[in-house]
Order: structure tokens, then sequence, then C-alpha cells
């Protein structure tokens, strides 16, 4: 019956259904589904430059609508709190980057080319940077993975080469290129790889200018040769071919010291209004000010600076934001521990004071938000070793004096 009636493999519908069933190298298509195909080549083509639901619905692989620049904040601020300004910039290139992927075709025979805008992130190691890069793969729904520049070597060295960054972004995409030729690359400790000194024709830091050239080619695009199943490259293997160009990286560093650069560049280009700008200065807003001169002179090659022009800073977090890290996001730290509690039907409390010692012991401590685990952690371990134990329901009220004495005990053990 299969050889005598064969069906359209789009509608499913067989070749007496309908008027004509035009065979294929591997399938049919009859005349009702190639007329719809018609239409919708036409539509595709006659959109020109403006950017249809259609065009955008195609965000990773998953055609998935691509969320307006005012949707992706909103979707990250459930997730990390403050960081506005670095929210903003990141919603606006991330939403540029995938209109321009998505509407590359209708863009063929135009002479304007959007170019790729990949974004550097700085600012203190613990103030999102990470969450962010990692929130923002979650709502566009595509391939994601974090690499970290200081394991990078220029290739022929002991380490792993530039190439490795893609392989393991090509593993979470289950080896499919065409799927991890959209997704984004987390690249941390970007300022390790900078060359060291600030006069960079007499001390050139070779590795660290290699590795930077390194980047340089896959983050402008090229093609990149992965050895599959992440194996190690071996010359008889055969390739993955994955093309970087449609990648978005999207870099972070701490860049320890930079403020020193832009205090330095911005109190020379404001005689005469220093104390302004002293003031800002002393406010630790000056990272907001970096610009890529101040990248150049903390050790990253032009060409590199020039492949990254998103640049944003992330605020220093303070004691207040440090609290709400604790209890507003999503899945916050504290709802965590209750959840976890709750598992063995304890009831787990937190009075507000109690909430306000641990932000205030991860903020003087200088720990930021990834040492508020730790002290939640030693706070309720005794609970968290007898509760199971417990045969009954019972509740666990965290009150800043158990807080205090419970921290105060393992701190002191630590350093005893
Ligand atoms: P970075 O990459 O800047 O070093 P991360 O993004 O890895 O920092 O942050 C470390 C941890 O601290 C994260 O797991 C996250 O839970 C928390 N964190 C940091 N900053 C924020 C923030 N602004 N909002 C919510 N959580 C945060």
């Amino acid at each position: 019956m299969k050889a005598k009636d064969p069906i359209c493999s789009f509608c499913g519908r067989r070749k007496s259904e309908s008027l004509m069933l035009i065979s294929g190298l591997d399938g049919h298509i009859c005349d009702q589904c190639a007329d719809q195909a018609q239409k919708i080549v036409e539509k595709e083509m006659s959109m020109g430059g403006t950017a249809s639901e259609e065009a955008t619905a195609t965000v990773g692989t998953g055609n998935k609508k691509l969320p307006k620049p005012a949707e992706i904040k909103t979707f990250l601020d459930q997730y990390v709190i403050g960081q506005d300004q670095a929210k903003k910039t990141l919603s606006v290139a991330v939403y540029n980057h995938y209109k321009r992927l998505n509407n590359k075709k209708s863009h063929a025979d135009s002479d304007v080319e959007i170019e790729k805008s990949n974004i550097l992130m700085i600012g203190e190691t613990g103030t999102g940077k990470t969450l962010l890069a990692k929130t923002l793969a979650k709502i566009l729904d595509v391939p994601f993975c974090i690499a970290d520049a200081t394991v990078l070597t220029e290739a022929g060295y002991v380490g792993e080469d530039v190439e490795s960054i893609i392989s393991r972004l090509l593993q979470v995409s289950n080896y499919k290129p065409e799927q991890a030729e959209r997704g984004i690359i987390y690249l941390d400790e970007m300022d390790k790889i900078a060359r060291k000194g600030d006069n960079a024709s007499i001390t050139r830091d070779v590795s660290g200018e290699g590795v930077q050239q390194g980047l340089l080619k896959i983050l402008e695009g090229t093609i990149a040769n992965v050895a599959p199943e992440g194996g190690r490259k071996h010359p008889d293997q055969k390739y993955i071919k994955v093309d970087t160009s449609n990648i978005l990286f999207i870099c972070g560093g701490a860049f320890d010291g930079i403020e020193k650069i832009i205090s330095r560049r911005v109190q020379k280009q404001a005689v005469g209004f220093k104390s302004a700008h002293n003031k800002e200065i002393q406010d630790k807003k000056l990272l907001s000010l970096v610009a890529p001169s101040d990248l150049r002179s903390f050790g990253l090659i032009p060409e590199l600076i020039g492949r990254l022009p998103i640049l944003t800073a992330l605020e220093p977090l303070d004691k207040e934001t440090l609290r709400s890290i604790l209890t507003e996001p999503k899945n916050a730290l504290l709802k965590q521990y209750i959840h976890l509690f709750a598992l063995d039907k304890i009831t787990l409390q937190f009075d507000e004071s109690a909430i306000e010692y641990i932000a205030e012991i991860a903020f003087e401590n200088k720990l930021g938000a990834r040492g508020l685990r730790g002290i939640c952690e030693s706070i309720l371990q005794d609970y968290m070793y007898e509760g199971p134990s417990s045969k009954s329901k019972s509740t666990v009220t965290i009150t800043r004096e158990i807080a205090e004495e419970k921290w105060t005990r393992a701190d002191s053990q630590k350093y005893a």
C-alpha cells in the first residue's frame, strides 16, 4: 500500500486525497502544502528590513519568540538583584544579537551588515556576572557554557587551547553544530590574560598576549575544528566544524586595580573639575566610567577590545543588596533552605534581624554574595544534622542571637 499510495511528508495527506503529490529524494509534498510553502517564502522575502514575528521566532533552535529588551530585563530582575545598568545594557545587546541572526536571510542582499557585538562585564567577583550570563541563556533557551580564560594557553603549550571553549558549547548542544552556533559562551577571568604592566612595548607578556590573539579569532568568527565527544585532538580524527561568527561571547572579569587607571584618566581630563570627580571616586562609581582606553592600559590588546564593543560595569554589592539577595530572587538562598527543611517536615523561619546579621557578616568580611551560602551553612549546620532524626514535626526559628552564636562558634573554630 505504501508504494501505491504515498503520503505528503508535511501534512500526511494521501496521494489519493490530493490533486498532486510531488516526490523528492526522501519524501513527498502535496499541492496544498507546496502552495502554503510558497506563500511563506513570499512573505519572508517581501518583509524587507522589518522584523516580523515569524522572523524573530527562532532565538535558539526551539522556535522560541525573541523577547523584547524590556521583557529580558524583567526576567533578569527575577533572578539578579540590582545591577540595573548592566541588565539594561545586556538586554539590549542580546536582543540586537538575536535580531541580527534571525533576520540575516532577509538582509542578505542589503549593503548594511550588522556586526556582532560581544560583551565585556567588569565588576568585583561575586557581583553577579556569571549569574547574569546564565540567566540570559535561560530566558533565550540557547546552549550556554562557562569557560575560564585562565586555563587557556597559546597553541602548542600545555593547557587548553582556545578551541576547547567551543568544544564545551558543542557538548551542551548534543554535538549539533547548528545549535552551538547560536549559543552563548561566558568567558570568565578575562582580566587574567591581560599583558602585565602598563607599558606595552617593553614588558610584553607573551603568554597573555598569545591567548588574547587566539581568542580574537573565535570572537570575531572562525571555523573551529572540534574533536567529537570531547576527546583530545588526533591527526586521524574527523573534526566537527563549528562556525563561531554567530556565537555570542559574554566576557567577564574583576579587573582589579582598573579603578586607579580610570581615576588617573578622569582626573587628567577634568582639570578644574577635580572636586566633583573626586566625589565620584569616593562614591565608588568609578567603575561605571570605564572606557576602552582603560582596558588597553590594563593590558588587553586593542584588537580584542575592539571585538568587545559593549562594555558594562557591575556595582559592588552593599549590605542592603546582600540582604535582598538572601530573600528576593526566585531561587533565593533562604527560600532554598526553607524548602530543604520542609522536605524533612521542619518549618524553617528567619527573623528579620537574623537576615540582617547574615548580610552584615558577608559585607563586613568582604565575602560578597558568594559568601552568603557559607554563612548560612555554618548557622544551620546543627539543625540540618539533628533535624532529620526528629520524629515529630517541628519549627526552627533563626533569631539574630542564634545566628550570632552559631557563626561566632563556626568562625572561631575556623581560625583556632
Ligand atoms: P561573579 O561571576 O561576578 O564572580 P556570580 O554571578 O558567580 O559572581 O555570583 C556568585 C553567587 O552570588 C551567585 O551564585 C549568586 O547566587 C549570587 N549573586 C551575586 N550577585 C548577585 C545579584 N546581584 N543578585 C542575586 N544573586 C547574586
